[in-house]
């Protein structure tokens, strides 16, 4: 046993709040198919690897100093890729970057969330929001979604007059449900919002609708636009997210940010793979077609299907999802049971791995819907 062994976690003098509760993550099983954590799943092309591995070699010539703790550079590049991706047009100064979109938020909570102060998402939504703000000792309003899952814009007004939270999130596309928000909702959401705006686009490169970046020009008082190399980008191992937002968000940031908190070897490697952006996000259209096959085949098959603007869908009903997971999982293939009752979450894989998942969804479905 390790030194320590005998020092139980309940016996530590934790944080109230932290009690009891387990860690965020989905099982890390070594199974052949695995679609639960919307990565993408092409593996990046030989000229990007040998790229990053370059630039990662060159970096480490400055091993010995300190990155730049503004990772200027690669904010310029990022700038350049959100730019032509969005049409609104950003500089440095817009953008900032940290060690996953994850990060990133945490940094938005610290800086205007915090003890006394809450935040709100419409649920179901990303389940890291709560989390972090409750890492942030930020209280969390739950606001409903409809049945649905959209979101009830008059309802959703009402909801933000009354609780009136210093930060409102906006997932779009939702995880996990996937549906986007409509850009006259979504400007009509962040009218209403009173506080700060955090417009989460994790997946935004999937979706057809327009960023709320078109939105910073009128509204950069108090919205931001979350952002994430994880996902389309395929560099989810590189853990590198990032916001636009006016200036002066970035300058509040600085503020809670750990100093030298993105390593030049992070800083290197991402501006490597932004060098192969077309090439990466070559994947995109063809994922998406995936998305609109897996859609239709599993409402071929009986499903109930929530129409997906990401790269996952949300599928079910199941009489219990949770047995449902498990046999999905013992025919080679994990998917998400993301706590909605009745359904699970499947990412978009390779053509073959979705074929995979959709001949085992035809078998189940007789047996567990
Ligand atoms: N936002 C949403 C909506 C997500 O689904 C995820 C990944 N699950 C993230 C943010 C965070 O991703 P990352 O930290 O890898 O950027």
């Amino acid at each position: 046993a390790p030194v320590g062994a005998e020092v139980e976690l309940e016996s530590l003098p934790l944080r109230d709040d932290l009690r009891g509760k387990s860690p965020y993550g989905a099982p890390q099983l070594d199974v052949a198919v695995r679609l639960n954590t919307n990565e993408n799943p092409y593996p990046p092309p030989p000229e990007l690897v040998a790229d990053v591995t370059a630039a990662v070699g060159e970096a480490a010539r400055e091993l010995h100093r300190y990155p730049d703790r503004d990772a200027v550079a690669l904010r310029t590049d990022l700038a350049a890729y959100l730019s032509a991706q969005t049409g609104t047009s950003l500089t440095a100064a817009n953008l900032w970057a940290a060690n996953g979109s994850n990060e990133i938020l945490q940094q938005l909570l610290q800086a205007f969330g915090g003890p006394g102060r809450t935040a709100l998402g419409f649920v179901p939504s990303y389940s890291m929001h709560p989390i972090i703000s409750s890492g942030t000792q930020t209280d969390w309003i739950p606001a409903p979604r409809r049945d649905d899952f959209g979101i009830d814009v008059d309802a959703a007004r009402r909801v933000l007059t009354e609780r009136a939270p210093d930060i409102t999130f906006l997932t779009s596309p939702n995880n996990p449900t996937g549906q986007s928000i409509d850009p006259d909702d979504l400007a009509a959401l962040v009218d209403a919002a009173p506080g700060v705006v955090v417009v989460d686009e994790a997946y935004a490169e999937f979706s057809a609708f327009p960023s709320a970046t078109t939105l910073l020009g009128t509204h950069g008082h108090k919205l931001v636009v979350s952002r994430t190399m994880s996902k389309a980008f395929a560099f989810a191992g590189g853990r590198l997210g990032y916001l636009a937002a006016a200036p002066a968000v970035v300058d509040a940031l600085q503020l809670v940010r750990l100093p030298y908190h993105l390593s030049v070897l992070s800083q290197a490697a991402a501006r490597a793979a932004l060098r192969h952006a077309g090439a990466t996000l070559g994947s995109v259209a063809l994922l998406s077609a995936e998305r609109d096959r897996v859609m239709a085949e599993l409402a071929a098959a009986g499903y109930d299907v929530v129409p997906s603007d990401a790269n996952f869908v949300l599928f079910g009903r199941f009489a219990d999802a949770p047995r449902a997971w498990s046999s999905f999982l013992d025919q080679g293939v994990l998917i998400r049971d993301v706590g909605i009752a009745e359904r699970l979450r499947v990412t978009i894989g390779t053509p073959e791995e979705n074929d995979t998942f959709l001949q085992v969804a035809g078998d189940l479905a007789t047996k567990e819907l």
